[in-house]
């Protein structure tokens, strides 16, 4: 754990009198303005309670803040790149392919529209790349995120919630402190443009759903502020299972059709997890959507270019020359931390040499998304020990562990979570920073690569993981510190 610590916006703790008065503020505006899902517990379609979220923002320095945010036109570049290159996705997922089934299948599918070529040649990307402060001033990588991407919408409620909260409690100067985020309105463009370029003024966007979905806020925030803007645009939710017994079908031009109406744009807010996939006939609506001529968020390449052995293969020397200029790939390489490979060959056996003697300076990581699939500390070592010699390990990565510094806040969570009972417990966090990216593209040219907002997300520092959806992450706004 990091020994650095970062002060924070206000005095702390907070007098019991403040905290509850605060609380109780901070709870009713969060319902009142959309920080909120459907409870996992208490599941009821009409009811929807808190995420959690921090009372104040953390303090996060300005100057790494600033870095990443500046350097995501260029990461945007480079995963759309790397989604057009067949033979780079090809080479970095050889080994994962044979050992991880999930990653097979999508390779599959990819390799199928491949061959077949692609009736879309346009991708769309709605990103983020995530962070973690590291010792002092630092700021590393965590991964990037391709598909699925979330909270664009409530990180856009929560600077607001931020600079409300401050306010209140006496702060001035929240607007330069706490910065512009408009995240939200960044992805909508994504998503209008795409729509346009489909050209067709009757077609509609097909958002891909879980079957249940508890965060549906922030899915229901991009929906309706399409409405807003462009009332012609019409939008329509399925999860993949729901398609299998409907209907979904091409048309003589590969149109995707579902309800009857062409779809211009699928917007995955599923389909990364396997559970969307119970039965091989959600496999076979993926590729035929990958089949259509629907502009896809994100395409099966761009699904690919989003996994953890891509990010670990990008992180060998020499290969970022390949996709970036020389100071684009400097500016890149700053942000990247070691990243080792598991294959067997000398450098796998070397990654698994120094894993076993130190595992607490890594973390072993598998190609999935959604938190909590890590492994670290002794795990790390009892892992690998069983699986030294089996294919599997080829499946994972292995990552320098990342230290980022401590700080104070409070952690505010609906009644029915997890941990609840510290709602009024001053609570040491860790924070981890995203920027949102969007990409609009294909293989010639990118007509869109926009930096469009930000998100923190904190959780408690004796957690190693924290989703915000599974109660233990938070959502916050960086306070921005010299
Ligand atoms: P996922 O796709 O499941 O979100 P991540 O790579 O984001 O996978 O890892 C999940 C969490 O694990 C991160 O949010 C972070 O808290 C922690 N984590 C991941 N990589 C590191 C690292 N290198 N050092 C420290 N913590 C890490
Ligand atoms: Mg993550």
């Amino acid at each position: 754990m990091s020994t650095f610590r970062l002060e924070p916006c206000i005095q702390l703790p907070l007098s019991q009198e403040e905290l509850k008065e605060s609380v109780d503020k901070a709870k009713d505006w969060a319902l009142m303005h959309g920080i909120s899902m459907r409870s996992k517990k208490n599941f009821n379609k009409d009811q929807v309670q808190i995420l959690p979220f921090t009372l104040i923002p953390s303090s996060f320095p300005k100057k790494p803040f600033l870095l990443v945010k500046n350097v995501q036109i260029l990461l945007n570049e480079l995963i759309h790149k790397v989604a057009y290159d067949k033979e780079f996705l090809t080479n970095s997922l050889k080994s994962t392919v044979q050992a991880d089934p999930f990653t097979a299948k999508l390779f599959h599918i990819y390799e199928t529209v491949y061959k077949e070529g692609f009736s879309q040649n346009i991708s769309l990307g709605l990103l983020r790349s995530d962070y973690l402060l590291h010792n002092n001033h630092e700021i590393k990588q965590v991964e990037i995120n391709t598909v699925a991407t979330s909270f664009a919408a409530l990180a856009t409620v929560t600077t607001q919630y931020h600079r409300y909260i401050l306010e209140e409690l006496g702060h001035t100067e929240t607007r330069e402190r706490i910065p512009e985020n408009n995240a939200l309105a960044g992805f909508i463009t994504g998503l209008i443009r795409a729509w346009e370029l489909y050209d067709n003024k009757e077609a509609i966007i097909l958002f891909i759903v879980e079957d249940v979905t508890y965060n549906i806020s922030d899915q229901r925030f991009h929906e309706f502020e399409i409405c807003q803007l462009r009332p012609e645009i019409k939008i329509i939710r399925r999860s993949l299972t729901s398609l299998v017994s409907e209907g979904i079908k091409l048309g003589p031009n590969k149109e995707l059709i579902v309800a009857n109406k062409v779809v211009a744009v699928v917007y995955y807010r599923s389909g990364y997890e396997l559970e969307a996939y119970p039965t091989e006939k959600e496999w076979d609506i993926r590729l035929l959507i990958e089949r259509s001529r629907a502009i896809k968020c994100p395409s099966v390449q761009y699904h690919l270019a989003g996994t953890k052995k891509v990010q670990q293969s990008l992180a060998q020397s020499s290969v970022l020359k390949m996709f970036l200029d020389e100071k684009s790939v400097n500016k890149v390489q700053e942000i990247f931390t070691g990243l080792y490979t598991l294959d067997f060959n000398d450098d796998g056996e070397k990654a698994v040499k120094v894993a076993l003697s130190e595992p607490n300076k890594f973390v072993l990581k598998p190609q999935r998304e959604g938190g909590g699939n890590n492994i670290y500390n002794e795990n790390i070592r009892t892992w690998l020990n069983s699986r030294k010699n089996s294919q599997e390990r080829t499946a994972w990565i292995l990552m320098d562990r990342i230290y980022p510094p401590l700080q104070k806040n409070y952690l505010i969570r609906a009644i029915d979570e997890p941990h609840a009972e510290d709602n009024f417990d001053l609570s040491d966090v860790i924070t981890e920073l995203g920027i949102y990216g969007v990409t609009l593209g294909d293989s010639n040219e990118i007509m869109l690569n926009t930096q469009v907002g930000h998100i923190l997300r904190t959780k408690s520092s004796s957690e190693n993981e924290g989703g915000i959806v599974a109660g233990i992450g938070a959502l916050d706004s960086p306070y921005l510190i010299s």
